[in-house]
């Protein structure tokens, strides 16, 4: 009869002593001498290896000599209790097949330690590094999470589109996409391209944000959510951002500003807590990972709580919620902005805040996550809901600490005329938002939502500190490679 192989997980977590199983994986490390042979082996099911017990009665020589670091195998045995220690069980080898041979003196990821930049020029091999096995474990689980908080709250997952032709929001910093030749483009009376002869008959894009469709959805089915690529062409070469990346956009009809920082809060401390629930191997790692990282680090560079401390951190605390004037008080009169510690200082009402103002605010003063709410229009967006004041609109943003910025939200302007007098403020193109408009017409209501960046949340659940490791392939300026 023909084995099925089983997954090292399944294995390890029913592990039943003198079963005869089938494993596959890839060969991390290989030890012993002439008698016996131990093989780390690890089929990304988990980030533990089985242990395999070699010896030349069972394997030939030959065959135990190929399996090097890197090498896919497939082995044959009986489970037995581990005389050594560090594992409970092992594998008796009966019978081993090379699936896959890897030459030791070319293999990049030999076991030893890598720096992360390394890693990076071998991001087709890293999935294959324990660190990033655990990345990319989590990154399915936090995945996974996400639908399933929305769908038991009755959200609808909404596909948005990922080419678009509207560019109200970000323009400047969007992909175009054409099919027009570079060359030899069409152009037109002006000389300009003429982009009517495009794919599309008119400029597209790639989105920067689902939200203005969202909206559309949210208004017939009441609470939705999207959950996929965004495209930013923003040249900023920081830690936390990408040119691609995943974002989360619940749009809630009837929900206000409250409602809102009530939802974000929440579904951060969901997205948390599952982590902690569902991937305790993952996360012990990459814990201790992060405090090995910590003893190379200068004491004030180093973290004043382990990745585990700051998740249950998260859990247990409420997070803070101030306005941004209250923010800008607490800035103007903190100790780095008198010494001119600030990169850019904050002298007056309306400054647009930067990450380091927003770490100071989230570490330094009120020591756990902040929201801040209420911003000056000039700042913000020209859906974001106009207040009372005629100063400020209702947006939230969620600051976390390390990362800054990990939510962007507000309560939509959902009157028409306000909304029309500040599209023609801002020099936006009416005749352009047609549809988006049209919601306002017809059947308007108060609605509220906000982005998450998947990848700023997975920075913050995995302890990494550069946003380039917590995504497969990541995309930056120069850098498409994979
Ligand atoms: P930042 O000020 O950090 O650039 P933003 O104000 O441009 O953020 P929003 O437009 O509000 O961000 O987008 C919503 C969320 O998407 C942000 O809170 C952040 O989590 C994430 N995000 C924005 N830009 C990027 C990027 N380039 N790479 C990764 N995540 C991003
Ligand atoms: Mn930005």
């Amino acid at each position: 009869m023909r084995q099925t192989r089983t997954k090292i997980k399944t294995l390890l977590e029913n592990a039943a002593i003198d079963a005869q199983v089938l494993v596959k994986g890839w060969v991390r490390t290989k030890r012993g001498n002439k008698q016996v042979s131990f093989i780390a082996l690890n089929d990304g099911s988990t980030i533990k290896n089985l242990q395999i017990v070699a010896d030349p009665t069972h394997i030939a020589e030959d065959t135990i000599k190929k399996i090097n670091t890197g090498a896919c195998i497939a082995v044959q045995g009986k489970l037995t209790e581990s005389q050594g220690s560090g594992q409970a069980v092992e594998l008796q080898a009966e019978k081993i097949d090379i699936l896959g041979e890897a030459d030791p003196e070319k293999y990049p990821l030999q076991p030893k330690k890598h720096s992360l930049e390394f890693l990076r020029e071998i991001s087709h091999l890293r999935p294959r590094s324990n660190t990033f096995g655990a990345i990319y474990r989590m990154r399915h689980a936090m995945s996974y999470a996400v639908h399933k908080y929305f769908h038991d709250k009755g959200f609808f997952y909404v596909h948005t589109p990922i080419i678009t032709g509207s560019d109200a929001e970000g323009a400047g910093e969007m992909f175009r996409v054409t099919t027009l030749d570079a060359q030899n483009p069409p152009l037109n009376k002006q000389g300009n391209v003429d982009f009517g002869e495009d794919f599309f008959g008119k400029e597209t894009n790639l989105t920067v944000s689902g939200q203005l469709e969202g909206e559309l959805a949210a208004l017939a089915l009441s609470d939705i959510y999207t959950f996929g690529p965004t495209f930013r062409a923003e040249n900023s070469n920081t830690t936390r951002h990408l040119a691609e990346f995943w974002m989360i956009e619940p749009e809630m009809a009837f929900y206000d500003l409250q409602d809102n920082m009530d939802l974000a809060e929440d579904f951060l401390k969901y997205l948390v807590g599952y982590a902690l629930k569902h991937c305790a191997d993952d996360l012990e790692f990459l814990n201790q990972r992060a405090i090995d990282e910590d003893k190379n680090k200068k004491q004030s560079e180093q973290n004043s709580m382990t990745l585990l401390e700051r998740l249950h951190f998260i859990i247990d605390n409420e997070f803070a919620r101030i306005t941004y004037t209250e923010a800008i008080d607490i800035l103007k009169n903190s100790k780095p902005n008198k010494k001119k510690q600030f990169q850019f200082l904050i002298e007056a009402w309306g400054a647009d805040l930067q990450s380091e103002h927003e770490r100071f605010l989230v570490e330094k003063h009120f020591k756990k996550p902040v929201i801040l709410y209420n911003y000056p229009k000039e700042i913000k967006a020209f859906y974001m809901r106009q207040n009372e004041d005629d100063k400020t609109v209702a947006a939230m943003d969620v600051l976390f600490p390390g990362i800054g910025e990990i939510i962007g939200g507000s309560q939509r302007e959902e009157r028409l005329d306000k909304l029309q007098k500040r599209i023609a403020e801002m020099n936006i193109e009416e005749e352009k938002l047609w549809w988006y408009l049209d919601t306002r017409k017809f059947g308007t209501t108060p609605h509220s939502g906000f982005g998450l960046g998947f990848e700023r949340m997975m920075l913050f659940v995995t302890g990494m500190t550069n946003i380039r490791d917590v995504i497969p392939f990541p995309r930056t300026p120069q850098n498409a490679e994979f």
